[in-house]
């Protein structure tokens, strides 16, 4: 039985960065969250794809029993194509195919209703509070978005952040959803809305925690062989919740393991383009790599 559900997408990316170009390699926020959380858990994904879409990718993803019977098959699967300058914290978005995404309809399989924990990948809004209107009122809910939809549907994403129990942005998204430039102040904003927690990445600086009366600074981790950050948002989420729904404590201490383990996974998952790195990861990488993130933090 699964015990982590996610929606977002699974796509085509074509990426360009200053080390390499990939075209239509496996991407998509619901890919790189259930890949990174199925090191901890058991994930299953909501998501759509085309015909188009290849047997060994779908393969990949069983091979880690992601449960894949919320995937629905139709039309030609979401593209996007992006790329990165030498500041690699930004992705510049060159082009999207929504194909079967534009009239995609979220459709909760009855064996994933009573899923505890609910992470809420990057994907339209309103396809995030349809997924928790189907579902029975989940434990624990984690949210990720990205600027277009703080664009072009903010009022859609207030009404998430209110269901939601920990926020994930990343800074640039903190200052344009919350119109200030200061983090602690977004931070707040954020939680009076609702979420017992929120958590600001801040790309290879590390990430920030805020909860009520409490802040916790999570380090960076000096990674040396950087090829491409796409999918770090989402592998940083699913890692957490993975996490989280393993060792079943959602005290503050516990949290902040679960941010490092995201931080882990979403600095593995820099160092190759698609699920290249994640897909050669070993359980002992990541509890040596956690150990490295103690010792930077030791003073
Ligand atoms: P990130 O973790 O923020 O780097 O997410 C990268 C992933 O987001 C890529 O694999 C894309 O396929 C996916 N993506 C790009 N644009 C969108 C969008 N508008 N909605 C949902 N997912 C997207």
């Amino acid at each position: 039985m699964s015990d982590v559900l996610i929606i977002g997408t699974v796509a085509f990316d074509t990426i360009e960065t200053p080390f390499g170009k990939v075209e239509k390699a496996l991407g998509g926020s619901a890919t790189f969250a259930s890949y990174a959380a199925s090191f901890f858990s058991s994930p299953a994904v909501i998501s759509v794809v085309g015909n188009d879409f290849p047997k060994d990718y779908v393969e990949l993803l069983k091979k880690k029993d992601i449960d894949l019977e919320g995937l629905q098959v139709s039309g030609k699967t979401f593209h996007w194509d992006g790329s990165y300058e030498y500041d690699m914290n930004e992705a510049k978005t060159n082009k999207t195919e929504l194909n079967s995404l534009e009239n995609f309809k979220v459709k909760v399989p009855e064996k994933y209703k009573n899923i505890r924990n609910v992470f809420l990948a990057n994907i339209d809004p309103e396809m995030q509070l349809e997924t928790l209107k189907q579902v029975n009122r989940p434990d624990f809910v984690v949210l990720d978005t990205m600027n277009l939809w703080i664009k072009i549907k903010k009022k859609a994403l207030i009404e998430v952040i209110k269901k939601t129990n920990v926020l994930l942005l990343n800074d640039g998204e903190a200052r344009q959803l919350f119109d200030t430039v200061s983090l602690v102040k977004a931070a707040n904003r954020a939680l009076e809305l609702g979420p017992k927690a929120v958590i600001i990445k801040k790309g290879e600086h590390g990430a920030l925690l805020f909860t009520k009366n409490k802040h916790f600074s999570a380090p960076s981790y000096p990674l040396e062989n950087i090829k491409d950050p796409t999918g770090c948002g989402d592998s940083f989420g699913g890692a957490f919740i993975g996490y989280l729904a393993k060792t079943k404590d959602l005290d503050e201490k516990n949290i902040r393991r679960a941010i490092i383990h995201g931080s882990v996974m979403a600095s593995y998952n820099a160092e190759d383009f698609s699920l290249d790195r994640l897909k050669k990861l070993a359980m002992s990488d990541i509890e040596n790599r956690y150990k490295e993130f103690q010792d930077i933090r030791e003073f």
